[in-house]
């Protein structure tokens, strides 16, 4: 072949190259045109085989030549390299790209419960009257649940309870009247305390849940009577629902008190003119309390003609409703956000 021949080969092969190099999409398609063409198997080396067969003049030539041909495809082929790494880069910072007017993600603000919330300020309520909290354990005995508060083991009472018991004979308490006994038993009267808890009862429907809480009070000291009663819970309901809501007792029955008294306000919802939530009657019973009966204090080695006072207990929940006009206990329990962030 003649040196014409060779050189119009290399001629060939280096359109061929570029036009290769031109199309190639990614880097490693360069990397086949590279071995393609200038590899130790690739076409140049095929071409310059025939260098043997040239005269000794002409080969520097063709040596020059081929020269020029790698040497341009090694560079067009690091320029392409060059172009397609830039443009990776491109399209990753494009689709990578930070939009810093779009709205951040929202941190959700926690919220108090409405039980809490109610709880808190009852004892705030309570307190400024001269009441300090107390507490008691939430699995009780019997003694405490029951005997000491005059409800003996027969009493048709217990009834009512529904009590959880435990199988080692104690049980969940089913009111907070128990801490009252606590207390009694740790400090002689003068004493005022409030006590709110959770109490458990078998009970399941769409006003009971087996979990709610209470609050109770208790007064004892010389010379209380059902007036001192009376005017602590008006001076209670005044403050928490509003002085315009009337107050009233009606006689009732409870074990530890004597008398006893279930305490009625003028409903919340439709201020005495009657609607579904106070079956028409313009009431809502909100508490039940009564003057510590003389039995209780025995139990506890105190006597009547010492010591009065009074006790009163409510449903935590109950009070919730009426304050904030929910309609279904369940709702408490579920936690759901949205229910929760309204108070
Ligand atoms: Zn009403």
């Amino acid at each position: 072949m003649s040196l014409e021949h060779i050189i119009a080969a290399l001629e060939t092969l280096q359109s061929d190259a570029l036009d290769k190099i031109g199309r190639a999409q990614q880097s490693h398609q360069l990397e086949d045109v590279r071995l393609q063409f200038l590899g130790k198997k690739g076409r140049l080396t095929e071409v310059l085989r025939q260098l043997a067969g040239l005269a000794a003049e002409e080969r520097p030539q063709l040596g020059q030549k081929s020269n020029a041909v790698k040497e341009r495809l090694t560079q067009a082929i690091d320029q392409k390299l060059q172009a397609l790494k830039f443009a990776e880069v491109e399209t990753r910072m494009q689709s990578e790209r930070l939009d810093a007017s779009l709205p951040g993600s929202g941190f959700p603000r926690g919220h108090r419960h409405p039980l809490h919330l109610v709880m808190d300020e009852l004892i705030d309520l309570f307190a400024r009257l001269g009441y300090s909290l107390a507490s008691g354990p939430d699995v009780e005995d019997d003694w405490h649940n029951f005997e000491a508060l005059n409800i003996p083991a027969d009493h048709p009472s217990r009834d009512m309870h529904d009590t959880f018991y435990l199988e080692d004979g104690r049980l969940l308490r089913t009111h907070t009247s128990p801490v009252q006994i606590r207390a009694l038993k740790k400090q002689k009267p003068p004493i005022r305390i409030i006590a709110p808890g959770r109490v458990y009862r078998c009970d399941n429907d769409a006003s009971h849940s087996p979990i709610f809480h209470q609050i109770e009070g208790l007064a004892l000291d010389h010379n209380i009577s059902m007036a001192d009663l009376k005017g602590t819970l008006k001076h209670f309901t005044a403050e928490f629902f509003g002085p315009e809501f009337p107050l009233r007792m009606r006689p009732s029955f409870f074990p530890f008190t004597e008398p006893s008294a279930e305490v009625d306000l003028g409903c919340v919802f439709c201020r005495g003119s009657g609607c579904s939530v106070c079956k028409r009657t313009g009431w809502i019973e909100i508490l039940g309390c009564g003057m510590v009966d003389p039995a209780v204090l025995e139990a506890v080695g105190l006597h009547w003609e010492e010591t009065q006072g009074f006790a009163f207990g409510m449903g935590i929940e109950r009070m919730a409703m009426l304050r904030y006009g929910i309609p279904d206990i369940k709702l408490f329990y579920e936690n759901d956000r949205r229910f929760v962030g309204q108070f």
